[in-house]
């Protein structure tokens, strides 16, 4: 096992790692921009090392600055979180070509996964069923219009290197397909400097249902059930729940276990999640996510197990400490996402936490790294807290997500706490029927 772990992350998952690495008894190494020197996970880390200024390019992105804060530190392995580089194969290779562990999968899964049409490739081969669409990368309008007649409209052109809700448009019918086609192209050249996209059925009414997979990196896999995270804006999820609400013990065992099966084959190494849309019954994969998700806790709660501390054993070369019959789903978890934004218009809301007390008491846990005085600096995403509520059953979970939400106080800046507020009081959430359209319509009407 490693004496010591570098997080190559900040806020509420470096802060996670931490948590993780010193209940194994592993000392760990923060880094950190200029901005975040007061930051909670700095704080709480063993040893802290500055890597650059604000913008993330010149500091949480910057392989050699992290590169060399291992080599001063004497970490023997990496913990990348979500976002940054987590899923940067270029650097997971540059990691291991100096000798240091990955905590994660291999540079070249990550490769294969991270193309989407590569992985929807993939994940056909492996059995997984995909969603409906064109064989690859559509080269012009023409090739488009021809996708939409042979599937039927509506479709969907997404963006091969896409990622983050980013450079997807929607073409309803022939006559809007052009314009569609040539927006997500130029959105997609913009933000992943690559502008080929592929086309997809547009599927009017599904459930965004995600499989939490385990590999161990020697062909044995798990599956860790699914989590419903249909509610979404602008294809962003908002709140995320284990078990699906809509999900049959029958469907779970299923698409699980080709989840499991799938990732076995290939040799998968530590977390990952499978992406689905689900509707009328069937499943159809979107995309892999090869790193820890950011819901990833409400799994955690309904299993009893630690992601971070098994992403952190696998990547030692220990073996699983869980077997797929080890794993029993015991109640319902339901995570909200918090962010420092305006409602309704999202806008976003760095600034100074005046004011902060968190909600505790039975079933409840908050991942945050906010403290009393905190100043959340502009220059980085704005998810500032998640706070995740377990219970015996559903209806227990949303009335414990409703108490905690009463409990805890973020003053000094906005927060998306009011939108959650006003979901409870939906009739829709208590029934759990909704889909992923279903927010932002009721954000136009209510708001
Ligand atoms: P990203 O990597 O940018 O998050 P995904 O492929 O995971 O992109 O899709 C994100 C979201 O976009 C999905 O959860 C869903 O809301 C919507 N979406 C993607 N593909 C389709 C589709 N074929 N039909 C309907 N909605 C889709």
């Amino acid at each position: 096992m490693f004496d010591k772990i570098l997080i190559a992350n900040r806020g509420e998952i470096a802060l996670r790692v931490v948590r993780a690495a010193r209940e194994m008894g592993i000392s760990t190494v923060a880094v950190h921009s200029t901005a975040d020197a007061d930051a909670m996970h700095v704080r709480m880390a063993d040893e802290a090392i500055c890597i650059g200024p604000p913008p993330s390019g010149q500091s949480y992105l910057s392989f050699p600055a992290i590169l060399s804060a291992c080599e001063i530190s004497g970490a023997q392995a990496i913990h990348p979180g979500y976002g940054f580089l987590s899923e940067n194969a270029a650097f997971v290779q540059a990691v291991e070509d100096h000798g240091i562990t990955f905590i994660g999968p291999s540079a070249e899964h990550i490769r294969i996964m991270g193309d989407k049409i590569t992985a929807k490739e993939t994940a056909k081969r492996l059995g997984i069923p995909v969603v409906p669409g064109s064989d690859g990368g559509v080269a012009d309008v023409a090739a488009a219009k021809a996708i939409g007649a042979e599937f039927g409209y509506p479709v969907i052109i997404k963006a091969t290197a896409g990622g983050g809700g980013r450079g997807m448009k929607v073409a309803k019918d022939e006559a809007g397909m052009e314009r569609a086609f040539q927006t997500a192209r130029s959105e997609a050249k913009a933000a992943f400097g690559n502008d080929e996209v592929y086309i997809e059925k547009y599927l009017e009414k599904p459930r965004h249902i995600e499989i939490q997979v385990f590999g161990d990196g020697k062909g044995g896999a798990v599956h860790l059930g699914e989590r419903d995270c249909s509610l979404q804006r602008r294809h962003q999820k908002v709140l995320e729940e284990a078990p699906g609400p809509a999900i049959t013990p029958e469907e779970r065992a299923r698409i699980g276990t080709i989840c499991a099966n799938a990732v076995a084959e290939i040799g998968y190494s530590g977390a990952g999640t499978i992406e689905f849309l689900y509707e009328d019954g069937e499943f159809y994969f979107i995309e892999m996510n090869t790193r820890l998700q950011v819901e990833h806790p409400v799994t955690e709660a309904i299993f009893g197990v630690d992601l971070v501390r098994e992403q952190i054993r696998v990547a030692s070369g220990l073996p699983l400490s869980f077997s797929q019959e080890d794993l029993t789903i015991g109640g319902h978890a339901i995570e909200v996402r918090i962010n420092a934004e305006k409602v309704p218009e999202f806008a976003p809301r760095p600034g100074r936490i005046t004011q902060y007390h968190q909600p505790g008491g039975l079933g409840v846990r908050m991942d945050s790294a906010l403290y009393d005085g905190y100043f959340i600096p502009p220059y980085y995403d704005s998810l500032i807290a998640k706070l995740i509520v377990h219970g015996r059953d559903r209806p227990e979970a949303l009335a414990r997500l409703s108490r905690a939400l009463g409990e805890l106080i973020v003053d000094g800046v906005d927060t998306t706490v009011p939108l959650f507020n006003d979901l409870l009081a939906e009739p829709a959430i208590h029934s759990g029927d909704y889909n992923i359209h279903w927010l932002e319509t009721w954000l136009e009407t209510r708001y």
